[in-house]
């Protein structure tokens, strides 16, 4: 992206020297001056009871703009796949009113006409690209938020919930594995509303590499990793051999444990 490459040349000193209120100021997406705050994870997927200390990040006009319709095609989706107390209440309490304001009703009518089917007549494809970026955002999100910098790199994810992705069975073997692979390394994210949105995350120096493990509505889980330039999920692969020994290796373990 030519406006990133410009801001880390331009504003080398503000980047290197950034303090952690600085993160307001600028943009977690593009970097150029921030006119207004993105909560991490979208505001609109906590009811307003749970609204305290939401984590915020500065963002420019044009994003701010560019992801608020995919902030609200994605509520609806999200919702349905949370926990059926907190997410479905909501769900069906505000949702739907929210679907009738003006500026969605295009939206409802997709809803309505495919009965159940929330991203209406998009193809694969748009509904691929519309989940990647919308976890693609939260997981950029988070990095600005801790590292007090933005991502030069790419982003991957795995959730428990979507089958959309379109990743390797040897990729999924790396996700299955994440949790233990940095057990004991896991920092406690920051969120304060932890039944709608819980997190945990890790910074690999070696891999150069931030690893988040997210929550959404207590059930929706959601591995999110940035990849540095150039690597692709797939340079992460893992054997199928080696996921076996893993595996068994995992599951002899907790026998173990249950034994004593
Ligand atoms: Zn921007």
């Amino acid at each position: 992206m030519t406006k990133g490459t410009t801001w880390d040349k331009d504003n080398k000193e503000k980047v290197e020297g950034m303090k952690k209120e600085d993160i307001h100021k600028f943009c977690y997406w593009c970097g150029d001056n921030a006119t207004t705050t993105e909560h991490v994870p979208p505001k609109n997927l906590f009811p307003k009871e749970f609204r305290d200390n939401p984590i915020t990040v500065g963002s420019c006009t044009t994003h701010n703009n560019e992801f608020s319709k995919l902030d609200e095609r994605m509520r609806v989706h999200m919702q349905t796949m949370g926990d059926p107390i907190i997410a479905k209440s909501e769900l069906e309490n505000k949702t739907t009113r929210g679907l009738l304001r003006n500026e969605s009703r295009g939206l409802l009518t997709e809803i309505v006409s495919n009965s159940g089917d929330y991203f209406g007549e998009s193809s694969q494809r748009e509904r691929l690209d519309y989940v990647e970026k919308y976890f693609e955002k939260i997981i950029r999100g988070l990095y600005y938020y801790h590292f007090i910098k933005r991502l030069n790199g790419s982003t991957s994810f795995f959730s428990n919930k979507i089958e959309l992705v379109e990743i390797s069975a040897n990729a999924h073997f790396y996700y299955y594995m994440l949790d233990d692979k940095y057990a004991g390394k896991w920092k406690e994210g920051d969120s304060k509303n932890k039944d709608v949105f819980d997190y945990k995350f890790h910074f690999d120096e070696t891999a150069e590499q931030f690893i988040t493990i997210m929550k959404f509505y207590k059930v929706h889980i959601v591995h999110g990793v940035t990849l540095p330039q150039g690597k692709h999920i797939d340079d992460y692969a893992i054997e199928f051999e080696d996921f076996e020994k893993w595996r068994k290796g995992k599951k002899s373990t907790s026998e173990l444990v249950q034994k004593t």
